[in-house]
């Protein structure tokens, strides 16, 4: 069954780790985040952006394959499945299908309109037990078309975000969606110092975690940071398996077009890095 981040990453932030949050896009995707965070205890979070869910056919398609998933796998590790850059819309959409998590990212709004909003959905979210997710100062590179400038966030205005009840807040400290360019100056830690200081227990997120140094990933969470998102590298191991699979001509070979065995590279390579990652941010026997 699926739960709400709210109890796994008060967890993480109490016990210094986090969880990793990882992007889904297709039955494979899913099974490999799944079947990996079982095998090594650990609880996780599904995320699914507005496109993906359009790609996998709909909120209500990803609930079901989601939630057949977990029942037919024999699940027990915490899951959640999470709305990842939600709309003003998106977010009560997802509600109503059966997310057990949403990111509400009113980033784009100026501050007093984000907040508006964020009340709207955390109402909504909060009566029927899912937690909610809010971002000020938005996140660099483009995630599903939605540019942000790689803004570094104030942290006022994430006080007066995280007063509002949200479970868990994203900020922007420099860090960028997709791959990193080769003169990223690194992650602001000083602001995020000031953010935990000035927002106290609340559990923070960090997107873009797709190359983002160890050292920084660690340094990070002891700052507070309890999610980390991971997408991009998923994608990035999931490609190159697959293209090395077909230039090695594999699929010309017997039977090798058959999905199932066209497809199974990416799906071991996607697991190798969900099994990395989760030994990165300390969740390993956390569930
Ligand atoms: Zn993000």
């Amino acid at each position: 069954m699926l739960v709400s981040t709210k109890e796994m990453i008060i967890k993480a932030k109490e016990g210094k780790y986090a969880v990793g949050q990882f992007n889904i896009n297709n039955l494979e995707w899913t099974k490999a985040v799944l079947l990996t965070a079982q095998e090594n205890n650990s609880p996780v979070i599904l995320g699914v952006s507005e496109g993906a869910g359009k790609y996998m056919g709909s909120y209500v398609a990803v609930v079901g394959m989601v939630n057949g998933l977990l029942k037919g796998l024999k699940i027990t590790v915490p899951v959640a499945l999470h709305l990842d850059h939600g709309g003003y819309e998106g977010s009560f959409d997802a509600i109503e299908a059966g997310f057990s998590s949403i990111m509400f990212d009113g980033s784009h709004y100026a501050i007093d309109e984000n907040i508006e909003k964020t009340k709207e959905v955390i109402k909504v979210a909060a009566a029927k037990g899912i937690s909610v997710e809010a971002e000020v100062g938005a996140i660099g590179g483009e995630e599903d078309g939605v540019i942000g400038g790689g803004e570094v966030a104030d942290p006022a205005e994430c006080k007066r975000i995280a007063d509002l009840g949200v479970d868990m807040l994203a900020a922007g400290i420099g860090n960028i969606h997709g791959v990193y360019p080769a003169n990223w100056t690194g992650l602001k830690f000083d602001v995020l110092a000031e953010i935990e200081k000035t927002v106290g227990s609340m559990p923070l997120v960090l997107h873009g975690g797709t190359g983002i140094p160890s050292d920084m990933i660690k340094k990070a969470i002891s700052l507070g940071v309890a999610k980390i998102n991971v997408n991009t590298e998923c994608q990035l191991s999931f490609a190159a398996a697959t293209r090395k699979y077909i230039e090695d001509g594999k699929d010309l070979q017997g039977k090798g077009f058959d999905p199932r065995k066209l497809l199974a590279p990416g799906f071991e390579a996607i697991k190798a890095t969900v099994k990395e990652k989760i030994e990165l941010f300390g969740s390993v026997n956390k569930a």
